[in-house]
């Protein structure tokens, strides 16, 4: 009996790889799910990955992998921790080929584990494919318990997966087609790369909630790149072309670059929590640059809440354009009132009631003679659970500030997110059940002031082409929810 060709080659992570990775605790934040990465045409697909990777690590810091094709076959890398964690300058070199797709991972859907790492790579009937995806499906369980009554074995607790065995079912010919068939069963937020042995295909969810975009290098100018955003085509000396449309699918082949329309229009919604947080302030989203839109907010806030204080402080680094954008438009000074240090990384250590702000100072510490006996507007980007924010009052408190007041460049975040943010449940969500009035005495700010929605909508030019579900409760991709997450997190 001929042994079946095993078209699929998977590395070894290395030792310290190997492990979940631990979260930090006393993290106040919404967090971006995922950064994808592709390649095509260059000859050292796998390194340009790996930096681009690098480059949208802050995206997602659990796991990180890559999958490469010499045109015949795919090369699959995948382990726990940072980028630089996951690969080995060896590894690397076993990854061989000119096109390549990469996956930094922070889990929403799934648990923290080696087998939920992305990007998935399988040998199926027709070859071989591998998927990676930034998003989350609002209908993949329905979508999973289908397939699993059918046969299918899930290696994962993803969503990502589902793609791969519906893939694999379609009963279409052409790659594009089985994907565009597949792709017709679910709903949610995508943005997603898949890699055959000899092309690299785009896709983005009808509604583009999620960021992907297109660049070239024009060193190499039959090489594309692909990525959630384009500050990762600035390492790799990449030029920017575009963003990747809502609803639309690129392929990129040896015999160029083609588009397709496959999936029905559908009013266009990107994340609109990309530019207050998620995003690189470098980045361009949209056609908007990511630092002036913070800007943009920054001013917009001190137009709808005023102070005039001695001095404007960022919570580091998200607030920083924001709070410049404030002091400009208030004419105070700004200045860093708090140093964020770059080299925490993540811990578990879960702070005693005697070390109690343990857990902000390893990652913030006040600069005593900027804050010393003024009154002091801290600018931070948003407020999520209240916990974060008091410590960070009571830090400045403590260095001798006589008044604080805060002020935030985002709507109060009231509803959990569905489409590829982890977010806590709703009722842990402070503003979900207190007014401002009774955060403001929660955090123990002197006053305490959100910049509104249409602020927020009209420093993004004034359209309502954005997703804020998580500020207005609008879900724009309307479902039940029946999964355990989704009924977790709107407290069901
Ligand atoms: S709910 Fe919020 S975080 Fe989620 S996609 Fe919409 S704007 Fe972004």
């Amino acid at each position: 009996m001929l042994e079946p060709k095993r078209r699929l080659v998977v590395l070894d992570p290395p030792a310290r790889a190997r492990a979940s990775a631990p979260r930090l605790e006393d993290d106040d934040h919404f967090h971006d799910e995922c950064g994808v990465f592709g390649v095509f045409g260059h000859s050292e697909a796998a390194n340009m990955t790996y930096l681009g990777l690098h480059a949208l690590q802050h995206r997602g810091q659990e796991s990180a992998g890559i999958v490469t094709s010499d045109g015949g076959q795919l090369y699959a890398h995948r382990a726990m921790g940072l980028v630089t964690d996951a690969f080995t300058q060896e590894q690397l070199g076993r990854l061989p080929g000119r096109q390549a797709i990469g996956h930094v991972r922070y889990s929403t859907a799934g648990a923290s584990h080696i087998k939920n790492a992305q990007p998935f790579a399988v040998d199926y009937a027709r070859g071989s494919l591998a998927v990676c995806h930034n998003g989350n499906l609002t209908n993949a369980d329905e979508v999973r318990s289908e397939l699993e009554a059918r046969g299918s074995i899930f290696q994962s607790d993803t969503d990502t997966e589902v793609f791969v065995h519906l893939v694999a079912i379609s009963k279409e010919i052409a790659i594009e087609d089985r994907i565009a068939d597949a792709l017709g069963r679910v709903k949610g937020a995508y943005s997603l790369l898949f890699m055959t042995e000899d092309a690299v295909i785009a896709v983005r969810d009808p509604m583009g909630i999620r960021p992907l975009c297109l660049g070239i290098l024009p060193s190499k100018k039959d090489a594309h790149v692909l990525s959630s955003e384009p500050c990762a085509f600035e390492l790799i000396g990449a030029e920017y072309v575009r963003d990747v449309e809502p609803g639309e699918m690129i392929i990129i082949d040896s015999s160029g670059i083609r588009s397709m329309r496959p999936l029905p229009k559908a009013p266009p919604r990107q994340c609109v929590f990309e530019y207050v947080y998620f995003a690189r302030p470098d980045s361009q989203l949209g056609g908007k640059s990511v630092y002036q839109t913070r800007e943009a907010f920054g001013r917009t806030l001190a137009r709808e809440h005023p102070m005039q204080a001695d001095v404007v402080v960022p919570v580091p680094d998200s607030g920083v354009p924001a709070a410049i954008g404030y002091a400009a438009e208030v004419g105070s000074r700004f200045e860093m009132g708090l140093i964020r240090s770059h080299y925490v990384g993540r811990t578990f250590i879960e702070p005693q009631e005697s070390i109690r702000h343990f857990g902000v100072r390893l990652k913030l510490s006040p600069v005593e003679p900027v804050l010393r006996g003024r009154r002091v507007v801290v600018i931070d980007d948003s407020i999520v659970r209240g916990t974060t924010s008091r410590k960070i009052i009571k830090m400045i408190r403590d260095a001798g500030a006589k008044e604080v007041h805060l002020r935030i460049s985002s709507p109060p975040t009231q509803w959990p997110c569905f489409y590829g943010i982890d977010t806590p449940t709703r009722r842990e969500l402070i503003a979900s059940s207190h007014s401002t009035d009774e955060i403001a005495r929660y955090t123990t700010a002197d006053s305490l002031g959100y910049l509104s929605l249409e602020g927020m909508l009209g420093a993004l030019g004034g359209s309502d082409s954005f997703c804020h579900a998580c500020f207005s409760g609008k879900y724009e991709i309307p479902f039940t929810p029946t999964s355990k997450r989704q009924m977790r997190l709107v407290g069901v």
